[in-house]
């Protein structure tokens, strides 16, 4: 299944796409979890609690791909803050068990989830005790997708219920209790935790309806959220790309050099442009098709091929999102503009992924 595939493969399933390479799938079998096209080129790029320096930690889950999100914390004097948790309870768990070893003498007493996709607030229940901050509009967009509808889907009999378990079958979402934000904010907000100075700043609407970066100025850190997907492709759900854009610039114009991305392995300002330059190239590419009158889903086919021959974000994994991020455009350019349902999208990153084009 090519969900289970090593990104390593994605190259080839692109070329057997493209019609340049027999599909000849025996010798990859079994297709593993590990990562070795990412690994090789990511040092140190292993799961768990990463120290940066200053007080600052990042919490990787490799391989980064669909709800294998990073998490943060940042230890002050006596107190923590801890940016978002995981995607379920048994994941969260664990990692607050590693994180021990600062959370005895200094407890998390705020929890920011930078926003509202799962994958970053489904294990806030553990952390309950601390207060819980999130920009107003992440606050809203929490109650959407609760976990249970998810573990529905996760259980549905037939073709909906595999193409999710395809995507999220690897995590446990019964029995989680959705735990809302307990203070919300709007645009910027500055915290203080154990004398430390950090800054909330809201960048959204982008990959979501509020998306917030979690900056510790004495650190030189920055932890962006899902506004930074390294080594996999920014899915832009809410839009429009210039608002992502425009945060990929604010951060390039800060003093940081250390970026914890929402997945993938830890990057600097290089990591940012890059994303930068995605951004930039389909909103271009996807408008000037618009423009010339092509239809969403033929753009993203023809853009998951072009994509497929670059060297630079050709080689990333989840290459399928280009599906939503053209639907994006198309949005931003037409507001009459109808996008498929969630089923449909993800039925369609799947078969750009499996490089089937009907
Ligand atoms: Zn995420």
């Amino acid at each position: 299944m090519w969900w289970s595939a090593p990104r390593s493969i994605v190259p080839r399933l692109r070329r057997v796409a493209a019609g340049e390479e027999e599909a000849e799938f025996g010798d990859l079998r079994p297709w593993c979890s590990c990562d070795t096209a990412k690994m090789s080129t990511s040092e140190g790029y292993r799961r768990g609690l990463h120290e940066l320096g200053d007080g600052c930690h990042a919490y990787l889950q490799p391989d980064g791909s669909w709800g294998w999100s990073n998490a943060g914390l940042v230890v002050g004097d006596g107190a923590s803050l801890l940016v978002d948790t995981l995607f379920d309870l048994p994941l969260t768990r664990t990692m607050l068990d590693e994180m021990v070893v600062h959370t005895r003498t200094a407890p998390i007493v705020t929890l920011v989830n930078t926003h509202a996709n799962g994958d970053h607030c489904y294990g806030n229940e553990l952390v309950g005790q601390a207060e819980i901050v999130a920009s107003v509009a992440t606050a809203h967009e929490m109650s959407e997708v609760p976990p249970a509808m998810l573990a529905a889907l996760n259980a549905a009999p037939g073709e909906v219920g595999d193409l999710f378990r395809s995507f999220f079958g690897a995590f446990q979402f019964d029995g989680i209790t959705l735990t809302p934000p307990t203070r919300t904010f709007e645009r910027r907000l500055d915290l203080e935790v154990g004398g430390r100075h950090v800054e909330l700043i809201e960048v959204g609407p982008a990959h979501t309806a509020g998306d917030t970066i979690v900056v510790v100025p004495d650190a030189k850190t920055v932890y962006t959220g899902d506004i930074l997907f390294i080594g996999g492709t920014p899915i832009v759900w809410a839009g429009p790309l210039s608002n992502w854009v425009a945060a990929c610039d604010l951060m390039l114009g800060m003093d940081i050099e250390t970026v914890v991305p929402g997945h993938g392995p830890l990057t600097d300002k290089g990591g940012i442009a890059q994303v930068r330059d995605y951004l930039d190239f389909v909103e271009r590419e996807a408008t000037a098709r618009h423009d010339a009158g092509l239809d969403a889903w033929d753009t993203a086919r023809e853009l998951a091929r072009t994509i497929g021959a670059r060297e630079d974000f050709g080689t990333w994994g989840e290459f399928g999102r280009i599906a939503v991020n053209v639907e994006t455009v198309f949005r931003s350019l037409d507001p009459s503009h109808t996008t498929p349902d969630v089923v449909e999208q993800f039925r369609r990153m799947a078969r750009l992924e499996a490089g089937s084009p009907a």
